[in-house]
């Protein structure tokens, strides 16, 4: 017997694996007898199933393999009888694929079928000088340190209640605050990731190229180590050389803190002024650089949102546009898939060089990819880092991997195709890093539910199970719990969310993180020591 209405439901990934998962809400009472059509039909379930759990649909002995996505996710540690519920306590998990003797690159030599270009989508953007596509107009304050983030706050309310009414074409302003730039060891060889990370977020395309900065004056991340003369285009008529425009709160002419809120919102003006002139103006869909991620993942994570984000990604490619995925820890498993999808040598290369400074990273913390898997993956089905990396990789689609970056670093402009950008997969360091890296539009899958939004750029939130969408209707954009459903087809929320994002980008929609201003903080990756 079902405990919804509708008839219980079975979803196998692969035709070899020996599990499929349960889609009903509240999942399958021991003792339901699995439907014709569906997987495992004729087997009664032994245990009760909750929803997104895993059912054996043949006997397992003990040691043998169970396979999901056709891929071991694990080894069973004793006898499992077709129609019991298979969850974490039952799996020994398979060992990490060593680094060494990848697949290299297969698809140079053995091309996957051309994805047909994808020609006349566009959407309205506000165009860079440096050539890149803004999809909001925003007004970002970079700081330096976080000892400024207090004033830098309280100088941002003000610029919005006194001076945003009068340039009505600037979307927000914001802060970009964080807990770097003194008290670290900035020397250090892996400083070179936090600090590149927020001059690169200064940059983001949502910005307009206009940089000011606020600095308290005595930081070790002082604004020319920052954002080195020369380093970055120039907004206004200023001489280069003269490095960022900088309000520096120790400066002498400063008397009461009145002073400092003052040049502050005098500074900003002229950048206001600059950002108010700029008019959306129809750009190709080239011009997206998307990032993807999940966070709050469930077994469903692999089966709904991230497929369809995966067409959606596949969609972006052949229409020129730039798809970034990342998670380190989310992919580690599905090394081999990526190396053999890298569309060079070098590009293989690459991936194995961060997996590997990855597995370094964690090694000296005495954990490994392991420690990804949250208590809210294992209630919502997933047994372990195995079966969630090949629920997550599937967001990146089919294509070819064309460039790698490393944490912090900027897409060059001639970077475009999917592009694997090595970030944490924590959500908030994860999203911080694609900022840096100029992503435009982010688009976030969830199975248990997160609220997860950024002020520098706009989040299409994806829930993967309709329970989830129903309960969160004002928090989640996109429901792809339809597709377990038997309402839609992967593809057609694929393109349900392609067409979504243009007008996301456009402006023409907001998405529910934009709309209740819901904002996570900057969560920069500092793997160097703190002092
Ligand atoms: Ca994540």
């Amino acid at each position: 017997m079902s405990e919804t209405s509708r008839p219980a439901l079975t979803i196998r990934m692969h035709g070899d694996d020996n599990v499929a998962i349960v889609a009903n809400d509240g999942g399958l009472a021991a003792g339901t007898l699995l439907p014709a059509g569906v997987p495992g039909a004729g087997i009664t379930l032994r245990d009760k199933v909750p929803q997104g759990h895993k059912v054996a649909l043949t006997d397992i002995a003990r040691g043998a393999v169970v396979r999901r996505y056709n891929v071991p996710i694990g080894y069973a540690l004793k006898d499992i009888p077709a129609g019991s519920w298979v969850h974490e306590r039952l799996l020994q998990m398979p060992a990490a694929r060593a680094l060494e003797g990848l697949p290299i690159a297969s698809f140079a030599t053995v091309r996957p079928p051309e994805l047909a270009p994808l020609q006349g989508y566009t959407f309205e953007g506000y165009r860079n000088a440096d050539g890149s596509v803004g999809t909001r107009n925003i007004l970002a304050i970079t700081t330096t340190v976080q000892c400024v983030a207090g004033v830098v706050a309280q100088a941002v309310a003000r610029i919005k209640s006194e001076l945003l009414p009068s340039y009505p074409n600037v979307d927000d302003v914001i802060g970009l605050e964080h807990s770097y730039g003194c008290g670290v060891a900035i020397d250090a060889p892996d400083a070179v990731i936090p600090i590149r990370t927020l001059k690169n977020i200064s940059l983001n395309p949502n910005f307009g190229g206009e940089v000011m900065v606020v600095s308290l004056g005595c930081e070790k991340l002082q604004p020319d180590r920052l954002l080195p003369p020369g380093s970055f285009p120039i907004s206004d008529e200023r001489d280069p050389a003269l490095g960022p425009e900088t309000v520096c709160l120790q400066a002498d002419h400063h008397v009461g803190f009145m002073s400092m809120l003052d040049d502050i919102l005098q500074s900003a003006r002229p950048h206001l002024a600059r950002l108010n002139a700029r008019r959306r103006e129809t750009i190709p869909a080239s011009e997206l650089v998307v990032g993807v991620q999940c966070g709050g993942s469930d077994a469903f994570s692999g089966v709904t949102a991230n497929p369809a984000v995966g067409y959606c990604a596949d969609l972006l490619v052949r229409a020129g546009a730039t798809v970034m995925f990342s998670e380190n820890t989310e992919v580690r498993d599905a090394v081999e898939q990526l190396t053999s999808r890298a569309a060079t040598p070098e590009v293989a290369e690459a991936i194995i060089r961060e997996l590997g400074w990855y597995d370094r990273y964690l090694d000296r913390g005495r954990v490994d990819r392991s420690a990804n898997t949250t208590p809210g993956n294992k209630a919502g089905g997933l047994s372990n880092i195995a079966e969630k990396a090949m629920g997550s990789i599937i967001k990146s689609g089919t294509s070819a991997i064309s460039h790698v970056l490393a944490p912090g670093e900027k897409l060059k402009a001639t970077q475009r195709g999917l592009v694997y950008a090595a970030t944490p997969a924590s959500d908030f360091i994860c999203g911080t890093l694609q900022l840096a890296a100029g992503m435009n539009l982010h688009v976030f899958t969830t199975g248990r539910g997160t609220p997860y939004g950024l002020a520098e750029c706009p989040v299409i939130k994806v829930a993967t199970r309709s329970d989830l969408a129903r309960r969160w209707h004002d928090l989640m954009d996109v429901n792809a719990g339809k597709v377990a459903d038997g309402e839609a087809s992967i593809e057609d929320l694929g393109w349900e969310l392609f067409r979504l994002m243009l007008d996301v980008a456009s402006g023409r929609r907001k998405t529910w993180a934009e709309h209740w201003k819901l904002h996570n903080s900057l969560v920069l990756f500092n793997p160097a020591p703190v002092t």
